[in-house]
């Protein structure tokens, strides 16, 4: 979470309570106005306090509007109403919630047959909040492995895990926090996401695993994970370095299955260790859970898994959070029972054609250049094109946001960094009716940002807040 600091000076003031609040009140009367930064002495009515948080949280954008956010923004009433019944279960008390515990199992037994596991009844699987904690979850059983491996050979080594440089965050993140060293492929041109060859390149003894994304966050573009893995047999064949592979398929995951059944990307290569994904991406459900799953037994080494008692049952776990809500877990399953594959498959190609077409639209406006046309993720990345010189990429976003569009701009990492770019994420819900209104808001500025003497947006990082 942001890492907030305490309250500034100007911070010390009270919220202001509209005097109907008390009035409307039968019970608590006239409420005294609470202070924003410091617990309150007394307590509230709760209508007050609810129209309190209820109107400070008017100013929040439109969800729907967010372009920039691969994390689903509606689901159907039925599983809001499945969510609220759930708020009180806590995921980790399996023996208190065994049906929640029976779903989890479930999904996971779901995921391994949708990703192909050999041997479904193998696979090893478990969710999570989101990918992150399975990415560093996957990241862990990696290291350890190599540990179990080298151990004696190399004491006092230092691991390394490889990828491209194109990663989400959280993968930096793992390095950081676990002390492996990251090793990052550069793009080159117009490559911008992990190249096989370079990747086994970096590989030596102390090489935990290569990650491979299912579909890069900063353009939508699916990595090549069977020529990854190709790359890796051929370098196993050459130093007898076997080094096992993770698919980073947060957004891809939910995908690739549906609309790419021909794309070989999981446990059908032998390679692949472990696979993640983000059931509040693709997966159709709302922010808070992820999945990780491996292959077998052998990939998630045994010291990693935690049995407790305190709670009644013995039910394994591998997690960094104890306690968590279940709710959301509980929304992945019904989803799944919802939709199928025939369902998944059908939302899932609405949202691609929704981002073909527009991305299609866009390039004939004849001022962008596409990197990606939105035909892998529904997601694609456009950069103004040459003889633009009126305005850049960080124009286009803030200009947008009058219309309330969120469209974050960003500069490419090493070695593109001369590339700045949009990023246009479709998901489930922004339909081809707010594709068109969205051009048409878009057509519309464009006759000002040409008008313009040079781009104006100096302030890059405070015009679009983006975090990929
Ligand atoms: C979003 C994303 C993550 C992080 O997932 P969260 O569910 O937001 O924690 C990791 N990897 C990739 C490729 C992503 O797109």
């Amino acid at each position: 979470m942001a890492l907030h600091r305490g309250p500034e000076r100007h911070e010390a003031r009270t919220v202001s309570v509209n005097p109907f609040f008390g009035a409307a009140d039968p019970v608590g009367g006239m409420a005294e106005a609470p202070p924003t930064h410091r617990l309150p002495d007394a307590p509230l009515p709760p209508a007050t306090a609810y129209q309190l948080v209820h109107d400070e949280l008017m100013l929040d954008g439109n969800s729907r509007l967010n372009l920039a956010t691969f994390v689903t923004t509606w689901m159907e009433p039925q599983a809001g109403v499945l969510m609220a019944e759930c708020r009180d279960k806590n995921m980790i008390d399996k023996d208190e919630y065994p049906r929640t515990a029976e779903l989890e199992r479930r999904c996971v037994a779901m995921l391994a047959d949708l990703w192909n596991a050999p041997d479904p009844s193998a696979a090893v699987g478990c969710s999570t909040t989101g990918s992150s904690e399975a990415c560093m979850l996957a990241g862990m059983a990696l290291k350890r492995r190599w540990a179990r491996r080298n151990a004696d050979r190399y004491p006092g080594a230092r691991p390394n895990l490889v990828m491209g440089i194109n990663v989400q965050v959280c993968w930096e993140k793992f390095c950081a926090f676990w002390e492996v060293e990251a090793r990052q492929v550069p793009m080159e041109g117009d490559r911008f996401h992990l190249d096989p060859q370079a990747a086994a390149e970096l590989c030596d003894e102390n090489t935990i695993g290569v990650v491979g994304i299912l579909g890069s966050t900063f353009d939508g573009s699916y990595e090549p994970v069977a020529e990854l893995c190709a790359a890796l047999d051929a370098l196993q064949e050459r130093t007898g370095l076997d080094i096992p592979v993770h698919v980073d398929g947060a957004s891809g995951g939910m995908v690739a299955p549906f609309l790419d059944e021909d794309l070989v990307w999981d446990f059908r290569l032998p390679r692949v260790a472990s696979i993640n994904c983000s059931g509040h991406k693709y997966g159709l459900v709302y922010p808070g859970v992820g999945w990780a799953l491996w292959r077998d037994r052998e990939a998630l080494p045994e010291e990693l898994v935690f049995r407790v008692n305190y709670l009644g049952g013995e039910m394994p776990t591998f997690a960094l959070n104890f306690s968590r809500p279940g709710a959301q877990v509980v929304a992945q399953y019904y989803t799944f029972l919802r939709l199928g594959r025939e369902g998944y498959r059908a939302v899932q190609r609405t949202t691609r054609d929704v981002a073909c077409s527009l991305a299609g639209r866009i390039a004939a406006l004849g001022d962008f250049r596409l990197l990606t046309r939105g035909d892998q993720l529904p997601v694609f990345a456009l950069t103004t094109a040459d003889g633009i010189t009126s305005y850049d990429v960080f124009d286009v976003s803030r200009r947008l946001r009058e219309g309330g569009w969120l469209v974050p701009a960003y500069t490419f990492p090493a070695h593109r960094e001369d590339l700045s770019v949009l990023r246009i994420v479709c998901r489930n819900g922004f339909s081809h009716d707010l594709a068109d209104l969205f051009l048409d808001d878009l057509t519309r500025l464009l006759p000002e940002l040409r008008r313009q003497p040079h781009p104006l947006t100096r302030d890059k990082g405070a015009a679009t807040g983006f975090h990929h």
